[in-house]
């Protein structure tokens, strides 16, 4: 663990890994949703924006090797970075024919010093044929797949309009493993309608699956989005930072020590946030949660045999 931190953090796993500091480059391959384009339902999640959370790059006409070779200068500066991994983060990144799927991630792996893919998308976009080809391209690459899950509970998917259910994600965790490809989960913290037990809950959950690795996100409300509109209209209120800091806290410590904690905070667009204001103050808030495990004797796992106890 980095600079003795309570959980299991990535930096320091994909040092282990691979023996230099790699870093991850969000790309924007220019892909759908079906919860945005009509096949699943209409609008997407309530809390995502036309966006999808891409960084519009592909909108500006720039390849996958421009994307990586434009990241990496900067990269190898600030951070030292030796080696990276190319990022498919918006939308949803299984979701297209497999052709064009594979000259997408073969695009990425050609490019000097990309040593593997992680590529985010839903649980319910990916087919056997995909899975087959990233187990084999997982022979010489690292490959990981991020899904979206958010929460545990069915009531909050169908609130939050995801279009997918907890069995569906767990259906795709499992072909995903039977392949031995890692896999990665979005869980969001402060979704409508849940308590902090429920939130805790989805820990419990996953703290039994096969997983791999967890980020965890804040939920904020973004310009133009449905959440927007149920927060201006007082349906809908942010959590606090103390809240927010005492929730991911024992979140952490529910889950297994093995698992790689990669995210902990949102970190939303300045000019496209509408509250909470907290949420642009990214150093701070993930030293406030160090802050908080380590005045609570809080460490990953820590509260893991109360969990088997209990549940
Ligand atoms: S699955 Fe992702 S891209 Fe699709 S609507 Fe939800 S947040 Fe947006």
């Amino acid at each position: 663990m980095e600079r003795n931190l309570p959980y299991r953090d990535y930096n320091s796993y994909l040092r282990e890994l691979f023996g230099c500091r790699v870093h991850k480059i969000t790309i924007d391959a220019g892909m759908t949703c079906p919860n945005r384009d009509g096949t699943k339902g209409f609008g997407g999640c309530i809390y995502c924006n036309a966006r999808g959370s891409g960084t519009g790059q592909w909108a500006l006409g720039k390849s996958i090797r421009q994307q990586l070779e434009e990241a990496k200068p900067y990269l190898k500066k600030r951070f030292k970075a030796e080696k990276f991994l190319a990022y498919f983060q918006s939308y949803s990144n299984t979701y297209a024919p497999l052709e064009r799927l594979k000259a997408l991630y073969e695009e990425a792996l050609s490019v000097e010093d990309v040593v593997g893919l992680t590529i985010g998308t839903r649980p319910d976009c990916v087919s056997s044929e995909v899975l087959d080809y990233l187990a084999q391209l997982s022979n010489d690459y690292y490959v990981c797949l991020e899904y979206g899950l958010q929460s545990a509970h069915d009531s909050t998917l169908r609130l939050i309009n995801r279009g997918h259910d907890v069995q569906t994600f767990v259906e795709a965790v499992k072909e995903t493993r039977s392949r031995n490809i890692p896999v990665c989960v979005h869980v969001i913290i402060g979704l409508p309608g849940e308590s902090e037990e429920d939130m805790l809950d989805t820990a419990r959950f996953l703290a039994k699956l096969d997983i791999q690795a967890v980020k965890i996100h804040l939920l904020y409300v973004v310009k133009g989005t449905m959440l927007e509109k149920w927060y201006l209209e007082g349906k809908y209120r942010c959590l606090s930072r103390e809240d927010y800091v005492r929730i991911v806290s024992h979140f952490i410590a529910l889950l297994p020590p093995s698992i790689v904690i990669q995210r902990l905070t949102g970190d939303p667009h300045p000019e496209e946030l509408v509250a909470p204001q907290w949420a642009l103050e990214k150093q701070q808030n993930l030293q406030a949660i160090i802050n908080y495990m380590k005045n609570n004797d809080l460490t990953q796992g820590s509260l893991l045999v109360e969990n088997s106890g209990t549940s």
